[in-house]
């Protein structure tokens, strides 16, 4: 089974601009603290974060099997509770068809990247 995480953004009073933190489902893993001045920066933040887990995680298995059943075809980024609570999933693709707002996780490019090295 493919793993997945979430990342809850927490606040005493969101979505009212305040101190918010992001609280992540990996066991020991603490968000580093920034500046969250808005609940779009926080939402910015909280992607992200599943971003990085998601490409920590390296490629995915090719048996991957997505809730449904059916073969995953991508790691997703999802959002639920108005923005509150950020999944990062394996879906098939009528699974992500079917989600609104997802957003496919595009493998890095490690050459891309490397090549940018000094
Ligand atoms: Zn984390
Ligand atoms: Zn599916």
């Amino acid at each position: 089974m493919e793993k997945l995480w979430t990342v809850t953004i927490v606040s005493d009073r969101y979505p009212a601009p305040g101190p918010m933190a992001l609280r992540c489902s990996e066991p020991g893993c603490r968000p580093e603290r920034v500046p969250l001045p808005s609940p779009s920066a926080a939402r910015t933040a909280a992607a992200g974060h599943l971003a990085t887990h998601g490409h920590r995680a390296g490629a995915l298995r090719a048996d991957a099997a997505c809730g449904c059943g059916g073969v995953a075809e991508s790691r997703v980024i999802t959002h639920a509770e108005a923005g509150r609570v950020w999944h990062l999933a394996v879906l098939c693709v009528p699974c992500i068809r079917a989600t609104p707002d997802a957003r496919v996780l595009r493998p890095l490019n490690v050459r891309n990247v490397r090549r940018g090295l000094p």
